[in-house]
């Protein structure tokens, strides 16, 4: 067989295993979405329904890679969140989980890092559309124009948001939150000096470049190992008035109204739904993190889910495939680039077949 008939024979048998892939989310998400729908009737009735905070990094057409969707998906991530869940911004998720009442799931958009791009689509739709969005940017790298690490580590230096772009999201109705200074990794920064560098400077630089006072900060990757106590009585301190993670989980009405709760909005459209229909494995995968207030959740270990919830189990189980479902909350830094995805995926175009990651699983890769 020659080179090039292998190399088709390996796209088809991949083309063939997405195929198979979609129609097993679409017979799953069929076998559980009146068993769902109830638990989630229950939660609407008893006021605690989930509030999704959603987390992007790129929409474009262009130069594909894990932290990047296209404008078509997102346009129907968009319209479907307008047509089925209550827009809401951070603030007022954390207004709900403090009162203890939520009646209607929610959903809030937020972006990590700072992608010029974003400016072409996502936020002209955003804004027609009036989503709640809360757009988190690394000061750093919008200042000085310097393309982000993990792009450069790619081969592909991406253009990051200026000021002006910033300026103008901000000026138009967008909430502009803090992504850090130098986007660095918490997990292996214990210097309270440099914390406080990354956070009480990021805030300072982002608040002169929009001339607003700066509320809500996104931890840089926002999984537990970096949700660490010094981060959060930095945050404290620095008067912003609540932190974001990114290791997938609901806000639900009673907990921690300081640490609010994001998942991935970017994999395939059929995994965000399984986790916008209340995947009990989401509820069932509550981490232990200390956010240092009076009312810190310490679920570790504890299951969240309601006994009806808990019949649900069964049905996730058996499908617990952990492609379709968020199963992994493990740090996996930094995704797939470009050229891996190009190899095997096609290529993303506006009008053309619905790209989607090929990472393949629900783990928060990078924020
Ligand atoms: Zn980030």
């Amino acid at each position: 067989m020659s080179r090039s008939s292998e190399h088709e024979s390996g796209n088809s048998q991949i083309s063939c295993k997405r195929t198979l892939h979609r129609l097993a989310l679409r017979l799953r998400a069929a076998v559980v979405r009146p068993h769902r729908a109830w638990c989630m009737r229950g939660r609407m009735a008893n006021q605690t329904a989930p509030m999704n905070v959603l987390f992007y990094h790129r929409v474009s057409n262009r130069h594909a890679n894990d932290w990047t969707i296209s404008v078509r998906q997102f346009r129907r991530h968009v319209e479907h969140c307008r047509r089925h869940l209550e827009p809401v911004d951070l603030a007022e998720v954390q207004q709900r989980v403090r009162a203890g009442k939520n009646p209607r799931p929610t959903f809030t958009f937020t972006f990590d890092d700072g992608y010029a791009e974003n400016m072409d689509h996502a936020i002209p739709l955003l804004l027609e559309h009036s989503v709640p969005t809360t757009y988190f940017v690394t000061t750093r790298n919008v200042l000085d124009g310097s393309p982000f690490p993990h792009d450069v580590d790619c081969g592909r230096p991406l253009p990051v948001n200026t000021v002006n772009h910033v300026r103008e999201m901000s000026d138009a109705g967008i909430e502009i939150g803090l992504h850090t200074r130098t986007h660095p990794d918490f997990a292996n920064l214990n210097d309270p000096d440099r914390v406080r560098e990354e956070i009480h400077g990021g805030k300072q630089e982002l608040e002169d470049m929009i001339g607003r006072r700066v509320r809500f900060f996104a931890v840089p990757y926002g999984l537990p190992k970096q949700l660490t106590r010094l981060v959060f009585e930095t945050s404290r301190e620095a008067g912003l008035q609540g932190v974001c993670s990114a290791y997938g989980g609901y806000n639900i009405p009673g907990g921690d109204d300081y640490h609010l709760r994001r998942f991935h909005g970017d994999p395939e459209y059929g995994r965000l739904m399984n986790w916008l229909s209340l995947d009990p494995s989401k509820l069932r995968k509550e981490p232990f993190v200390d956010s240092c207030s009076e009312d810190a959740e310490h679920r570790e270990g504890e299951s969240a889910q309601s006994p009806i919830e808990s019949r649900d189990k069964s049905l996730d189980d058996m499908s617990s495939d952990p492609n379709i479902t968020e199963a992994n909350t493990s740090p996996v830094r930094g995704g797939r680039c470009e050229n891996s995805v190009s190899q095997s995926g096609p290529p993303i175009t506006g009008t053309g077949p619905e790209w989607t990651s090929t990472t393949g699983v629900g783990a928060e890769t990078r924020s």
